[in-house]
């Protein structure tokens, strides 16, 4: 899928979620709520995909926080409306128990958030951030987002969390990676403090014992707040492979 580049540009492409044809807009990822709203250096998917492209390894300057002209606005509107403030509120109370945080290693949240409007609108960057569109066109993927109480979250899916700080920045949607213990995973990745994100498709995640699996999140109905506590390990992004953490060393 290509990208309008240009905010005055009103061509039209395809919407990341619904699929239509129509005039996209900029969706911010993760939202600017969510402490994305200062120029940020990233790396996103034609950077650490495509080795033919000029961008590739070299990091890319955002003035407006990362994001990109990836929904329709019916789209951008429904899911801004339906999801980004309860995931925003996530968020703020991740980044005040990491601020407070003693332990270099796990952090430890009290959360009141509402789970289910959570991990849709974590399930919602992936999606925007994939621009391969794979995710998108998982069965049932759609569905669950497009209709905001459902509750039937996609098979396969897994969404993992872990506790976040690096400067330098993941944003891969979906790819293919090589494991040396798993083999072939399909995985995805976001990291943005004070969490960084990570999706795997009928994969386990690189390291099981040190992610939060929080697809439980999907369990609870749309709406409903509920006190979580959360214990996320930190794991340090300081280049772009995939699951590849500079605090931690792989033992095979
Ligand atoms: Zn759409």
């Amino acid at each position: 899928m290509s990208l309008i580049k240009n905010r005055e540009n009103k061509a039209k492409n395809l919407c990341a979620l619904c699929g239509k044809l129509d005039v996209l807009s900029f969706e911010h990822l993760p939202p600017q709520c969510a402490f994305n709203n200062k120029p940020i250096l990233a790396q996103g998917h034609n950077e650490l995909v495509e080795e033919q492209n000029p961008m590739f390894g070299k990091y890319r300057r955002s003035q407006r926080g990362y994001g990109k002209y990836s929904l329709c606005k019916s789209c951008n509107n429904n899911t801004g409306n339906w999801y980004v403030k309860d995931f925003c509120q996530f968020v703020e109370q991740g980044m005040v128990s990491l601020k407070n945080n003693t332990s270099q290693w796990v952090c430890e949240s009290n959360l009141l958030i509402k789970p289910q409007n959570v991990i849709k609108q974590i399930l919602l960057m992936f999606t925007v951030a994939d621009a391969s569109g794979v995710i998108a066109n998982l069965s049932g993927v759609r569905e669950y987002l497009l209709e905001r109480s459902s509750i039937r979250f996609p098979r396969g899916i897994r969404i993992y969390l872990y506790s976040n700080v690096s400067v330098s920045k993941r944003m891969i949607g979906h790819c293919i990676a090589y494991h040396p213990l798993h083999g072939i995973c399909q995985w995805g990745e976001i990291n943005f403090k004070p969490f960084g994100y990570f999706f795997t498709y009928d994969s386990p995640p690189p390291y099981c014992e040190l992610m939060a699996d929080v697809t439980g999140f999907s369990e609870s109905t749309y709406d409903h707040e509920r006190p979580v506590i959360l214990r996320t390990t930190y794991l340090e992004v300081e280049n772009m492979t995939i699951g590849h953490y500079s605090n931690v060393k792989f033992e095979e």
